[in-house]
């Protein structure tokens, strides 16, 4: 991206902030849900830490990332300045657990036993416990993070009695060009079954339909920042 396009994206944010908390509403609404029930996760990868600054100064509090690195490299020098909540929301490699419970309030891509096991000792040796989502592989996608959906109900059970009220939800990313909303009505109803609040699904092209099958968090990227 150039220097031109990202001081444009910079310049754009908080309308774009403000459109999609707008959109947000508005689909709440008319799901006959309440706006405030539905929390907005502003997706700042490949973005740089202006981006996010410009964020947080447009009164945005709770952030996404999906690899660890660049979370640690944007997210710590912020929070002397800024109260935020940061999220980890991509695949995430067992050797990567321990700084990703170091950095992040909410891991929302659990989805695996080794991982559980990864993240519950650098949980103990942190003394730090964040949040925990796991996500469902529910397009059985073979390249894909995420639990597949014939093994779900067994993981979620062990993770709920591995971390008790800590894991909170289940999160997805439909396949790209499917209709993501049997994948969302999926989750909703698993997330029902298991007595899990959150359900963090939808994305910058599909929030509203996620927002009407039961969406509580959306994370939205492009729609904020700029393309990628
Ligand atoms: C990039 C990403 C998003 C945001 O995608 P946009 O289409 O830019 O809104 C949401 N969730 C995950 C897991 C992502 O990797």
């Amino acid at each position: 991206m150039s220097v031109t396009e990202t001081a444009n994206d910079i310049a754009a944010i908080a309308d774009n902030l403000r459109r999609v908390r707008d959109r947000i509403a508005n689909a709440a609404i008319k799901a006959g849900r309440r706006p405030e029930d539905v929390t907005l996760v502003a997706v700042s990868k490949t973005k740089p830490s202006e981006a996010v600054r410009a964020a947080l100064a447009a009164g945005q509090t709770v952030f996404g990332e999906n690899r660890v690195q660049e979370a640690a490299d944007k997210f710590p020098a912020l929070r002397t300045q800024y109260r935020f909540q940061l999220h980890i929301i991509g695949g995430l490699q067992t050797n990567k657990a321990r700084d990703a419970v170091r950095l992040a309030d909410v891991i929302e891509t659990i989805d695996r036993p080794r991982l559980a096991d990864a993240i519950e000792q650098a949980m103990a040796k942190e003394g730090r416990a964040p949040t925990l989502l796991i996500e469902v592989n529910t397009g059985d996608e073979p390249q894909k993070s995420g639990v597949v959906r014939a093994g779900a109900d067994a993981f979620i059970e062990a993770c709920k009695a591995r971390f008790g009220a800590k894991l909170v939800g289940l999160m997805c990313v439909p396949p790209l060009d499917h209709d993501p909303r049997p994948h969302f009505e999926w989750l909703a109803e698993r997330a029902a079954r298991h007595g899990l609040s959150v359900l963090s699904m939808g994305m910058s092209a599909d929030f509203e339909i996620a927002i009407a099958c039961g969406a509580t968090w959306v994370r939205v990227g492009s729609a904020i920042f700029g393309h990628r």
